[in-house]
């Protein structure tokens, strides 16, 4: 046998024929598998240190948290403030977990609601907390959740989404954020809920309570039930932030039945702060939410509270240039990789504000209006010679017509 055939990887003692590559040392050789699993070990430690750090104190006080959010969301101050309150408090109870003290007051979980219209910023605002904090982050709709045994989603898929988001890592999606959208479309339907079941109502309510107030578990992985086969992960809830968030659409008469009700109750008090009817939302208390059909159950475990206050012209017009990623700037970023010098005039972000609030586009529509505008520069002008492109209200105008507006508000 020659020395040559007798090499071999010093960690596993495979020969060096069975290895596609051996690398030599000063006295010992390592093969490619052997590579790869001690790199998969140091991804994985370099991963819990990083984890590590990220729960013991990344986290900033609540003005910084507010100032973070300060920089996406236009607006909505006090939303921001009482998510700043909610998410500092949770990760303090994390705190206080890892170093009890031995009077142990338990700090409870401060899982947050937000009301608001649609596109006024609630998904922002819970994405953009989940990105400071450097933690997984999923969204999920109320709406395709049915209590279990009934077609649609078991509740656990939620947790499924959040593993992904933490690329499978159990120890990460423990204290992740999930979002849940549309927390207002699972209200009780109707006050008598025993003569038909409601099983994507209060059923899912019933089945979310667990959830939100920490419990451990069985995650299909794969999610649904198309994967029958697949092993379920445990994953515990109690340090995972809920933020659920719904338009809750007609609840301003609760909130104005309410008011007026005081209002002859106390006739002084209320009448004397005046209250400002084109907000109601405002004024939300946690009895509105019941009224309007979600179970005491559900309501004591979404303890923070607030909303979102409608978008008005200035606001928009600020969402188009004032974030740090505005969608404004992304354009000229856009156009500078293509060295196009990219102007737009006031007068034409003035005239894509006005006809997102005509055609009642909300937030999103602007993206989608400016988009209409630019696609047309954005097809030719990295293949030609002009590199400036400046628009104006005239120009928006020629690229907007009715039909693409009116194209634009059926996607809506
Ligand atoms: P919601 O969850 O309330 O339906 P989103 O958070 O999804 O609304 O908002 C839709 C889009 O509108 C966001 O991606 C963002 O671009 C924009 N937007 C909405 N509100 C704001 C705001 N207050 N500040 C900045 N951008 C906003």
């Amino acid at each position: 046998m020659s020395k040559k055939e007798e090499l071999e990887c010093s960690f596993c003692k495979r020969k060096k024929d069975e290895t596609n590559l051996l690398i030599a040392g000063i006295d010992a050789h390592i093969c490619d598998k052997c590579i790869e699993q001690a790199h998969g070990i140091v991804l994985e430690e370099i991963q819990n240190e990083e984890a590590n750090y990220s729960s013991e104190f990344l986290v900033k006080k609540p003005i910084e948290i507010k100032d973070f959010l300060d920089q996406y969301i236009i607006g909505q101050d006090q939303a921001k403030r009482v998510m700043s309150v909610a998410v500092y408090n949770h990760y303090k109870r994390l705190l206080q977990k890892r170093t009890p003290k031995d009077d142990e007051i338990e700090i409870e979980k401060s899982n947050i609601v937000m009301v608001g219209e649609t596109g006024t910023g609630k998904t922002l605002i819970a994405r953009t907390i989940a990105k400071m904090l450097d933690v997984p982050f999923a969204i999920v709709d109320a709406t395709v959740l049915t209590e279990a045994g009934y077609v649609g989603e078991d509740v656990e898929t939620i947790l499924t989404r959040l593993l992904q988001a933490a690329d499978y890592k159990v120890d990460k999606a423990e204290r992740g954020i999930v979002f849940i959208d549309e927390i207002d479309k699972i209200a009780r339907k109707g006050d008598n809920p025993s003569i038909t079941r409601d099983v994507s109502g209060e059923g899912v309510q019933q089945a979310l309570l667990k959830l939100l107030e920490g419990t451990v578990v069985n995650v299909p992985p794969k999610g649904g039930r198309k994967h029958p086969d697949q092993k379920f992960v445990e994953v515990n809830t109690k340090d995972i932030l809920f933020i659920a968030g719904g338009a809750f659409s007609g609840i301003d008469k609760v909130i104005s039945k309410r008011l007026n009700m005081q209002a002859v109750g106390y006739s002084a008090s209320i009448s004397d702060d005046k209250i400002d009817e084109k907000n109601l939302l405002q004024y939300v208390i946690p009895s509105d939410l019941k009224n309007f059909g979600l179970i005491p159950e559900i309501i004591g475990r979404l303890p923070a509270l607030t909303y979102l206050k409608p978008l008005d012209k200035k606001t928009l017009r600020s969402i188009l240039t004032k974030p740090k990623n505005a969608i404004i700037k992304q354009y000229t970023r856009l156009f500078e990789m293509d060295g196009i010098d990219f102007t737009i005039d006031e007068k034409a972000l003035d005239f894509i504000v006005d006809k997102a609030i005509e055609y009642k586009l909300g937030a999103r529509g602007l993206r989608s209006l400016c988009e209409e505008i630019l696609t047309d520069a954005m097809f030719e002008m990295p293949s030609g010679e002009d590199k400036k492109l400046r628009v104006t209200k005239k120009y928006a105008e020629d690229k907007l017509t009715k039909s693409t507006i009116k194209k634009l508000k059926a996607v809506s």
